[in-house]
């Protein structure tokens, strides 16, 4: 049974996380985002059923499909994770709350013209790149170029700055990227304190994210099962 299966998933990451937590002696306050891309919709309303707040989607169009094949009007917090494009950004803007991979100029005027217009306020984490210069093809502004970026950010009245958010390049180390995000995400909170989100840690390094300090892991492997595999 699907629904046994993604129960079993839950609370297997669920325990990880607690673990991690208690490992880094930190408060068990991670925030749980469930990465449902290529799964179906179905999926999605087994994941509200079973109390998980948190959507994370990475295209425009699938998330669209999925949140209209939900079976009810939910209350779930729809995450937009994935590369953006800029003639995309006004539908993105109708479907998620937050946008969490803001990496360009050009999409935070475009992203906070959109929500402005339709009246609403996205909440938006700048994601860093954590690559080396090498390889850019993940997104991600530079770390150097991370503040500026949220100050773009802060000064539209459609958006809220969150935080950060980073992908640790693989194969490689997380905990050495992480410590890099942590350190932007610092420079990010002394400017605005508020910003505290910083978004880190997938099914295979959660743990090491959580050390460095992450306060939202995203997952979708490890609760989902493989991606690509019909379920
Ligand atoms: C797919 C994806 C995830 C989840 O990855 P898993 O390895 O399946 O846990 C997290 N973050 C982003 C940005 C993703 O694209």
């Amino acid at each position: 049974m699907r629904r046994a299966q993604i129960a079993s998933g839950l609370s297997a990451v669920r325990e990880r996380v607690r673990l991690a937590c208690v490992s880094a002696g930190r408060p068990d306050e991670v925030d749980l985002v469930v990465v449902t891309k290529t799964f179906p919709a179905t999926d999605v309303d087994i994941l509200a059923d079973l109390g998980v707040s948190d959507i994370g989607e990475n295209r425009d169009q699938e998330a669209r499909a999925k949140r209209a094949a939900l079976s009810g009007e939910s209350l779930l917090r729809w995450h937009m994770l994935g590369q953006l494009q800029r003639n995309k950004v006004s539908s993105i803007a109708r479907w998620a709350d937050a946008v969490d991979s803001v990496d360009r100029a050009d999409v935070v005027a475009a992203l906070g013209r959109a929500a402005a217009g339709l009246g609403r306020r996205i909440d938006v984490l700048i994601q860093v790149s954590l690559d080396s210069a090498a390889r850019t093809d993940r997104g991600g502004v530079a770390a150097s170029g991370a503040v500026d970026l949220a100050a773009a950010v802060a000064a539209e009245p459609g958006l809220h700055l969150k935080g950060v958010m980073g992908v640790a390049p693989f194969p490689g180390d997380p905990a050495e990227a992480f410590a890099r995000l942590s350190s932007v995400s610092a420079s990010v909170r002394d400017r605005w304190p508020d910003a505290e989100c910083m978004s880190a840690g997938m099914s295979g390094d959660l743990e090491a994210a959580i050390a460095a300090g992450a306060t939202q892991v995203r997952i979708g492997g490890a609760i989902l099962g493989r991606r690509g595999v019909v379920q």
